[in-house]
């Protein structure tokens, strides 16, 4: 069977939904931030699969720190986040 079907083709232009940093607001591709969600009271750092309110930070030592130390997501959750949060924010960069 030939394969040029133009909406295959079209099809393969890659869709790349963006975020945005809570720290320096930079806009880029979802793969390039840590994802901290909330799911039900709990908060999930850098798991992409959970289904809840969301925020972002870049997979960036200095943009986590400044993140950590003016615990930003505070901000964008509209709440005091568990002081766990940020540790696994800090540990989660430090994963290979
Ligand atoms: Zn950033």
């Amino acid at each position: 069977m030939k394969i040029d079907n133009p909406t295959i083709a079209t099809g393969k232009v890659k869709h790349v939904p963006t975020r945005t940093c809570v720290c320096c607001r930079k806009v880029s591709e979802k793969s390039s931030f840590i994802r901290v969600a909330k799911v039900g009271d709990e908060f999930v750092v850098g798991n992409d699969k959970v289904f809840g309110r969301s925020a972002y930070v870049c997979k960036d030592a200095q943009c986590v720190a400044k993140t950590v130390k003016k615990r930003l997501f505070d901000k964008s959750f509209k709440q005091k986040l568990p002081e766990g949060v940020y540790e696994e924010l800090t540990a989660f960069l430090e994963k290979p």
